[in-house]
Formats: C-alpha cells, structure tokens, sequence
C-alpha cells in the first residue's frame, strides 16, 4: 500500500517527536502538588512544586522558587501521579459483536473508519488519565501506526501509542471456519506464520509497516506455536528492539513454551496453571491479565458461546488474578475492551477493570503501580515515562482523593497533562 506525502511527513514528524520527547508544549508550568505519589514506592510528598518546561519534568521540591511569570497550576488540595498506561487496548475497536464475529467488522468498516473510531476513542482514554496506551492488534490494516504518527506528530491530542500492528497467528488468525470460497479473509488483520521461519519474515514485515511491539496468538485453535517458533519471534523481535507480547487465553502446554520461549508478556492467560504462574515468575514474564468485568462479559458473548456463563467465568478471572499476585508474577493492567456497555465510552470500561483488582484483593498501591511503573516497564519506556521524575516526559494526572486508599478515585481524574500540555482542568 502506497502512502499518501501527507502521512509520509506525519509519519517523519513522529519520528522526530518521539526521538525529542515531546515538543507539543512550549514554555515553563509550574503545579503546586499537595500530595505527589510514587508508585513504584507507594508512598506520598507532601507540598511539592514541579516545574515542567518543553514537555518535561524540570524540577521537583518542595521549597522550589518559581520564576516570574511562570504559569502555575494549583493542585494544592489533589493527589498527583504519572499518567496511568493500559498494556492491553485495541484502540481502534468500535462495537464488536463476538457472536457475529471479527469478520463482519471487516466486510463493514474501512481502515480511514476504523482509524477514526480509534482517535475518538484515543481522545476519550486521555481524557480520562490514560497518557500511554500500548496497542495490540485487530487495528484494521495498520490503522493504529497513522494514529499513533497523527498524535505524535501534533495534528491531535492523545495518548502515547506504542502498537503491534497486524497480529501474527498461526493459519488462520483468530478466525473460525471461514469457507474456502472466501480465501485468507483474515489476513486484513492478521499473518499467517507456520514456521520459525515464516514467524522471522512476519516479524520483519510488522517491524516495517511501524509495530513497536510484536504481538502473536498462540493458541486460538487446536494446533498452537512450538517452544522453537515462539523463539524465533523472540529472537528475531528482541534483535530489533521490540518486546514480544503473546496471547494465550488459558494455559497448558501452549502457556509453557510461551513462557520458555522468553517471550516478555503473556496476555490473558485467564486459566494459568499455579506451576505456569511461579514459572512466569521465575524467568520474568510480564502478565498483562486483561480481568473482564462480569458484566463486560455478558454484553459480549450474550449467548454464552464463546466464554460460557458469564457469572462462572468472571469468578474464574478473579481467582487467576489473586493466584498471580499471590505467587509473585510482574503484573501489568491491560483492559482488551471491544464493545462498549449502554452509555459508556472506551475510557469508563477501561475503568471498570479496577473493580475485579478489588474483588480479587489486590492492595490499591499494587494495582496503581500494575498501572505505571510494570507497564512502563513490560513497554521498554521506564527511563522516559511512568514516573513523576526530573527528566521524564511531563505526563502528569491529578485526582481529589488517595487512589493509594482508595484506588476506584481513578475514576475521577480531575487533571490530565500530556507532554507538557494541560489536556484537562476541572474546577476544584
Ligand atoms: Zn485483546
């Protein structure tokens, strides 16, 4: 696919974007924290001043001079933190209809819509505190990498969005039964890779249409990938700088060469084993639990056909979750919403998550720092994001309670800052 000049300069200005960290904001802001929150300690600064200039952190104290003239934002009364991350979006996703399948999504919607839905939706995400998200597939023909140059580029305000591009599967993607009459349907969102080395040329192939991440399914159907494919993708991934990322929906032999395999995140993984869980643990890998709400499940399998009843498999989810964190595995919040409640926009079902870290007993601080420091972390950005620190990207939110005691205050994110940039300010 040929692309336009137009998006051949969005995609160069991103380049130049992310290699400068952020240049949307010119300028020096200064914000009077009352409360300013390290996650990956748990612990609160109280009456701290940080300076923010060209879209990064400057300073930070608690005595700091302010020079004249600098704007300043009072968040005396509020709990400041860094921008929350989503390991797991497809951003691009309007409503799916699992029980109509993936498929009559392809037949309806273009790329240019699909990518449209996806910037309304990247709008909604920062809107609501979420200033990283990493996306993982089902991004309708690269949608997602002229999303992600469009924000990085400057032409809208979003979040920061790391993306996987197509997902690599073995024959057949994430399709069931399509007839033979209709050919690789799938391959609009998907590549077919049966060997390791099919598995290098796929990787090669996402790497050059734009992925940061590399994403695989690995066990969709009865066949699944071998320890020596998800090596290939692992080594082929890594060499070029990239995290690779696999889904695995429940567990078993598929999970363990997943595991052994090296690849950095499992995602799902909604019926690990307790001995699949410590193994993750022993040899680091991320899991990005994407814990569906019983309710979320409800709307999207109405019929039970793909997860069973809703109320059994949500008990299921939960206790996956409280035997993870039990055990000691790296957790990263990922969200893998699809299809919207009555009402609710992308950003409030994200939300909704929070809750089955509650009912699973997860500590607050463990799921705000799920949120920031591992996913930053799982997204090879710690060094640049996650973190209120002098020389990170001012990615900053505010909330007007402790999410540290209560983590559902999420939900009322009063402040957003993206690189620098006041995205959202509401009256005290
Ligand atoms: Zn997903």
């Amino acid at each position: 696919m040929r692309r336009s000049a137009l998006l051949g300069r969005v995609m160069v200005l991103g380049f130049l974007c992310s290699a400068g960290l952020g240049s949307l904001a010119a300028g020096t802001i200064a914000l009077r924290v009352g409360h300013l929150i390290d996650p990956a300690a748990g612990t609160v600064a109280a009456n701290q001043i940080i300076l923010v200039k060209e879209g990064r952190i400057a300073e930070i104290g608690p005595g700091l001079k302010i020079p004249a003239g600098t704007e300043v934002i009072d968040l005396s009364k509020s709990w400041v933190m860094p921008g929350l991350m989503d390991a797991h979006t497809h951003i691009t996703l309007g409503n799916l209809d699992l029980n109509a399948g993936l498929e009559a999504g392809y037949l309806k919607q273009s790329s240019a819509a699909r990518a449209l839905i996806g910037l309304r939706n990247a709008q909604d995400v920062l809107r609501a505190g979420f200033t990283t998200i990493r996306d993982v597939g089902n991004e309708a023909n690269f949608a997602s990498v002229d999303l992600r140059d469009a924000i990085a580029g400057g032409l809208f305000d979003g979040p920061t969005i790391l993306t996987s591009g197509k997902i690599i599967t073995a024959f057949g993607g994430q399709s069931q039964h399509i007839s033979p009459e209709q050919g690789r349907f799938w391959l609009y969102e998907y590549i077919d890779a049966d060997t390791p080395d099919e598995i290098r040329k796929a990787v090669r192939q996402v790497i050059y249409y734009g992925a940061d991440v590399i994403k695989l399914v690995a066990d969709n159907n009865s066949y699944f990938y071998s320890l020596a494919e998800i090596q290939a993708a692992v080594s082929e991934g890594h060499a070029a700088g990239r995290a690779v990322s696999v889904h695995v929906f429940a567990g078993g032999e598929p999970a363990r060469n997943v595991i052994l395999g090296g690849a950095d995140s499992i995602e799902h993984g909604l019926l690990l084993e307790d001995e699949l869980l410590a193994l993750m643990k022993e040899r680091g890998t991320f899991l990005v639990s994407t814990d569906f709400p019983e309710a979320h499940i409800a709307a999207l399998d109405p019929g039970g056909l793909v997860f069973g009843g809703a109320k059994d498999f949500a008990a299921l989810i939960v206790d996956r979750l409280k035997r993870a964190h039990r055990i000691g595995v790296t957790l990263v919040f990922g969200t893998d919403t699809v299809r919207n409640l009555p009402g609710k926009n992308k950003a409030e079902m994200m939300l909704d998550y929070l809750a089955v870290w509650q009912a699973a007993g997860i500590p607050a601080a463990d799921t705000l720092k799920a949120m920031t420091t591992n996913a930053a972390k799982l997204l090879r950005i710690e060094k640049k994001r996650g973190a209120v620190a002098v020389g990170f990207a001012a990615d900053i939110i505010a909330t007007p309670g402790n999410p540290l005691d209560d983590i559902q205050v999420l939900r009322r994110v009063s402040f957003v800052m993206k690189d620098g940039k006041v995205i959202r300010k509401d009256n005290p």
